[in-house]
């Protein structure tokens, strides 16, 4: 089974080892060290998205659909906000990458995160 642990709480438990220690003091250790209860946060982030359709007879295209979707479960936001809400909302705007903290369909944490450069 999979399972958390705190990594503060192994740093203190591992500074208190008499030293010199081996692999077998590690082990046990960890398997000593009391499991955290978590959930794993799921990311994912939105995805602008365009639907072309060409026109070769007359050198044309017309952008028939855009959105922008969830990269984990792939709703278009406007269409399901739209669905939901009952009311008509469009998010066509490129420029404005959707705000919301999270998927309201699949709940997948939107938020960008930084990472660290070491
Ligand atoms: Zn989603």
């Amino acid at each position: 089974m999979d399972d958390l642990i705190s990594r503060q709480a192994l740093y203190g438990e591992f500074n208190k080892l008499s030293k010199p220690f081996d692999g077998s003091d590690i082990w046990h250790l960890i398997n000593a060290a009391p499991s955290i209860d978590a959930v794993p946060v799921r990311r994912g982030w939105w995805e602008w998205r365009e639907r072309w359709e060409n026109h070769p007879e007359t050198r044309s295209c017309d952008l028939v659909d855009c959105g922008w979707d969830c990269s984990e479960c792939g709703i278009e936001l406007g269409e399901y906000l739209s669905k939901k809400t009952g009311q008509n909302i469009i998010l066509d705007d490129d420029y404005a990458t959707p705000k919301l903290a999270c998927c309201p369909n699949c709940g997948c944490d939107m938020r960008e995160v930084e990472h660290e450069t070491d």
